[in-house]
């Protein structure tokens, strides 16, 4: 018999991690709100054509990361698990003719995202992110509210030490001239350039310079920069995204390497680190401002901005930073009774508790009352609920598991007993 594993690049959250996760995307959904950004859902896959085109075909992610659906021989269309959320959030503004409504439309999500990418530390061809996109608004003042937003996600989740790096690659006023001058530079090393660089050095140059290859470190650190070839309204715009984000307190250093790794990118480019440790891998989240997608996409010209955070990076750091918090989701009361036939009374109470909002587990083995009351110990609960002779007066013996004390509570009486006792524990 074959033994079945999770796919190579995937991994199962177990309770614990799912927990961890679950807070993360509450941290996101919650601070979304704060901000005025509306919850949003789209579908996890896409025709392959919205990331082909929106994202750009000589880039990695579609290159070689894409994730397709081979199509069934009946269906015309092509598609692609998402690998990214922006090129599906720009359809759906333009589909649901989003242009009409109050603009910037600010939209928030989370979920899974899918790259077929080699799988190492950190890396998956599943993980989670943290997303918010503002469509219609072309900055700059935005592009900060955006970057402190980031930056505030890590502050709650507990990460400690993260920094911003900031850069802007330009437009289409600029970006050309930049593209020309690049090129000149690696066609003049071309000899030492890795073959996938130098075939991507007549398609798409900017991909060189965040190459993951090794081999590109010292070429790219040498290359022209975008800094000195931007135009007077993206340097405009760039000086104005640093004097608000100053304004506004928000640590960040300027970096030329962060190109981003997509085509749709315009201007503003950003990505959070956890300070001395800016290795490629470990980019914790990014973003930056769209000016061209929806255009591209079909709809009006229309500016955006946006991040995506990693939210299995963040696990993973504040695992590092041993900073993770047990959640408090044990339940506060085990219902147990000596009788092992007595499974209809202890569901029946155990349900009634629940239906008060109280965390209860009903012990429904055969196993001795002793073993119960361990194994409700193990669970963290802080009470045993033991069913006996009482239950003919309409009572229940409550042990305080923590306190080591017992007493006789009246069944009426038990939910608010639970919960006073429980919450007084706590406050207390
Ligand atoms: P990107 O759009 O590639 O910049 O991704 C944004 C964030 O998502 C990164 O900074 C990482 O935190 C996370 N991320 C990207 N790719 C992966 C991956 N293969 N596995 C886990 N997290 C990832």
């Amino acid at each position: 018999m074959a033994t079945y594993r999770a796919p190579r690049g995937t991994r199962d959250l177990l309770p614990e991690e799912r927990a961890l996760f679950e807070r993360l995307m509450g941290i996101g959904s919650e601070l979304a709100t704060r901000y005025g950004y509306r919850p949003f859902e789209t579908p996890l896959f896409e025709q392959a054509a919205v990331f082909e085109r929106g994202i750009g075909e000589t880039t990695d992610v579609v290159e070689k990361e894409l994730f397709r659906i081979a199509p069934r021989t009946e269906e015309a269309e092509s598609w692609a698990l998402r690998p990214e959320w922006t090129a599906g959030i720009v359809r759906a503004y333009v589909q649901h003719g989003m242009q009409t409504w109050p603009q910037p439309v600010k939209l928030a999500i989370s979920g899974p995202i899918f790259r077929y990418d080699r799988p190492q530390a950190g890396r998956y061809r599943q993980f989670w992110q943290f997303d918010v996109e503002a469509i219609g608004d072309p900055g700059p003042a935005i592009d900060a509210e955006i970057v402190e937003l980031g930056l505030r996600f890590y502050r709650e989740a507990g990460v400690e030490g993260v920094e911003v790096l900031l850069n802007s690659i330009g437009d289409p006023a600029c970006r050309p001239a930049y593209v020309e001058t690049l090129t000149d530079y690696y066609r003049r090393h071309a000899a030492a350039l890795p073959p996938v660089e130098r075939n991507r050095l007549e398609r798409n140059v900017l991909r060189l310079l965040d190459s993951k290859d090794p081999a590109m470190a010292e070429l790219n650190e040498a290359a022209p920069r975008i800094s000195d070839h931007l135009c007077g309204a993206c340097n405009a715009h760039l000086e104005s995204v640093q004097a608000h984000l100053t304004a506004l307190d928000v640590p960040f250093r300027v970096e030329p390497a962060v190109v981003r790794g997509l085509d749709y990118y315009t201007r503003t480019a950003f990505e959070y680190y956890v300070a001395g440790r800016e290795g490629q891998q470990q980019a914790l989240g990014g973003g930056g401002r769209y000016d061209g997608l929806v255009q591209l996409l079909g709809g009006r010209p229309t500016p955006g901005i946006g991040f995506a955070l990693g939210l299995d990076r963040v696990a993973l750091v504040l695992a590092e930073q041993g900073s993770i918090s047990a959640a408090e989701d044990g339940p506060v009361a085990v219902v147990v009774g000596a009788d092992p036939d007595d499974t209809v009374i202890r569901l029946r109470i155990a349900t009634q508790l629940r239906a008060t909002g109280l965390r209860v587990r009903a012990d429904l083995g055969r196993r001795k009352l002793g073993r119960q009351l361990q194994a409700a110990g193990k669970d963290g609960a802080h009470f045993a609920v033991i069913l006996g002779d009482e239950l003919n007066a309409g009572q229940v013996q409550v042990r305080d598991l923590l306190a080591g004390t017992q007493r006789v509570v009246a069944l009426d009486d038990l939910a608010r007993e639970l919960a006073r006792a429980d919450a007084s524990h706590r406050h207390g």
